[in-house]
């Protein structure tokens, strides 16, 4: 930089785009209005001589049946048009394979980092921790983040040639070696705001970085999907995180003079949504982009396969904490298909609730949008009881991991952590008998701290057996599903 001269720069940034490329049933976010905003984000920058840089911190894979049949290609394909420059690799981003993941970062065109995913058998980094952006004389380094629980929280086929190591010590042996060369110091982080450090049983995040780790100027974060409409200052380090879903774009500006970085102002600006009176106009451009993919989405999703009577639970504040008929229904679809004794699912899988009404593939992409494959394990009695214990006992509370299934009658000891009485179809456990269980593969290898177990599989995916099951009822009642105290602890 030049001494004595005052830099002007708009960082404007999103997270957790989650698939959602084109605009909901209210009209609400979008790419194309997103992309109207951010040019006139970028004029006003303009007009005001600062510099301006688009950042997304992660996980622009998975929620949107339409984006996660076409591996999100018109999400990448509309960022690449709104000209984002740099993106970091987030946990959903594994939702796919590093295949995928290299075919998205050749649609975006701009590169995605993360400084602490390497290769487990080349030991080298399998994206760029940092790119620098030299803006006139002014150098801007942003170095990506993801957070490390990863492997537990995505399917680990994808990860298993990975390792994910601790984000925070990455960055304390990272940021000595960028700070000097760099002007504006940006950690662009997928590993999640959590205020003053309380991450519970998920990894450390922004407020521990920040503490931890001098010489950040800004982290733009992701991953916990809060607005921040306020940012978060610690140990002098600006934390920013603008909620989810392209709701909201962050627009932060700072003016440098000499090495000094200052927060002059920061705003989370709404995108079209409900209650905001200022609408924002498509950009015609990036919704024609956007349309043939949105069309082709519609026609494939948008066929009828049956009809609610009523709501089947899978909103995370139920589904995490209780037995729902929906994730009586989802574990059913499994155990039919194998003709297991038992089905099983992890909560977390669950995404949305069924609605009454219509049920589409589009419903069922949403409720399981993942993608992951069903598969079987046969346990002994005595095994499969040790399991349970396991899976009541030993899993965080109101996590994803919490299980629903579907041909099981448990009753458990709180105070001993022992299984009193397990039945199987109405029928007493036989400890010596062979059992065989329909479970996702996440958690049959070991995702959400399932014990991992031998497995078997053919190739099922989670939401064409859910589809397969609705569409082969005659007339679905969910009080054929309703929860009836399957697993109890007394
Ligand atoms: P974010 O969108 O911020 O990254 P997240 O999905 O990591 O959020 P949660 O929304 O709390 O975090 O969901 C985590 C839960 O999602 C896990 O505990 C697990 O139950 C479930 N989950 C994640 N990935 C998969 C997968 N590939 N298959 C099945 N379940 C999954
Ligand atoms: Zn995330």
């Amino acid at each position: 930089y030049t001494k004595g001269k005052t830099y002007k720069l708009t960082i404007l940034h999103t997270n957790d785009h989650h698939g959602r490329f084109w605009s909901n049933r209210d009209g609400e976010v979008g790419l194309a209005a997103r992309a109207t905003l951010i040019k006139q984000l970028r004029e006003e920058a303009k007009t005001n001589g600062a510099s301006v840089l688009l950042l997304d911190a992660g996980d622009v894979n998975t929620g949107v049946p339409q984006s996660d049949m076409l591996d999100a290609e018109p999400d990448f394909k509309g960022m690449n048009a709104i000209g984002y420059d740099v993106m970091a690799v987030g946990n959903h981003e594994f939702d796919k394979t590093l295949k995928t993941i290299y075919q998205q970062r050749k649609w975006a065109g701009f590169p995605f980092v993360s400084a602490n995913i390497y290769d487990k058998w080349t030991k080298k980094r399998v994206f760029p921790s940092h790119v620098t952006k030299k803006l006139g004389d002014l150098k801007v380094t942003i170095f990506g983040l993801t957070t490390e629980d990863t492997p537990l929280k995505s399917n680990p086929k994808n990860t298993a040639d990975l390792k994910f190591t601790k984000s925070v010590e990455e960055a304390k042996t990272l940021v000595p070696t960028l700070r000097p060369n760099a002007d504006v110091l940006i950690a662009l982080t997928h590993v999640g705001h959590y205020p003053d450090e309380k991450h519970g049983a998920d990894a450390p995040g922004d407020v521990t970085l920040a503490r931890q780790v001098k010489g950040i100027d800004l982290i733009v974060g992701g991953h916990t999907q809060k607005p921040l409409f306020e940012p978060d200052i610690q140990n002098g380090t600006i934390i920013v995180q603008a909620y989810e879903w392209g709701k909201y774009v962050g627009k932060v500006d700072l003016e440098i003079l000499d090495g000094k970085v200052t927060l002059k102002s920061y705003k989370l600006i709404p995108v079209n949504l409900k209650d905001t009176a200022e609408k924002i106009k498509p950009d015609e451009k990036v919704e024609a982009l956007l349309r043939p993919y949105k069309e082709r989405g519609d026609k494939t999703l948008l066929v009828q396969i049956g009809n609610a009577d009523s709501e089947y639970i899978g909103r995370r504040d139920v589904v995490r904490f209780q037995e729902t008929n929906l994730g009586n229904l989802v574990a059913r679809a499994y155990r039919e298909k194998f003709k297991a004794d038992i089905g099983l699912t992890n909560s977390g899988g669950i995404r949305d609730s069924i609605y009454p009404g219509k049920i589409t593939i589009e419903t069922v992409g949403m409720v399981l949008p993942f993608g992951g494959e069903v598969v079987s394990t046969e346990m002994t009695g005595k095994e499969i009881k040790e399991f349970f214990e396991h899976v009541i006992f030993k899993l965080t509370p109101g996590s994803g991991s919490f299980a629903q299934t579907n041909n099981v009658d448990i009753v458990a000891d709180k105070k001993t952590s022992k299984i009193k009485s397990f039945k199987v179809g109405g029928v007493d456990l036989d400890e010596s008998k062979k059992y065989l269980m329909a479970l996702p593969e996440f958690i049959a290898a070991g995702g959400d701290k399932y014990p991992a177990v031998k497995f078997r599989k053919f190739g099922y995916v989670d939401a064409d057996l859910l589809k397969e099951f609705i569409a082969s009822q005659k007339e679905m009642k969910s009080s054929d599903f309703a929860p009836r105290g399957s697993i109890k602890i007394e």
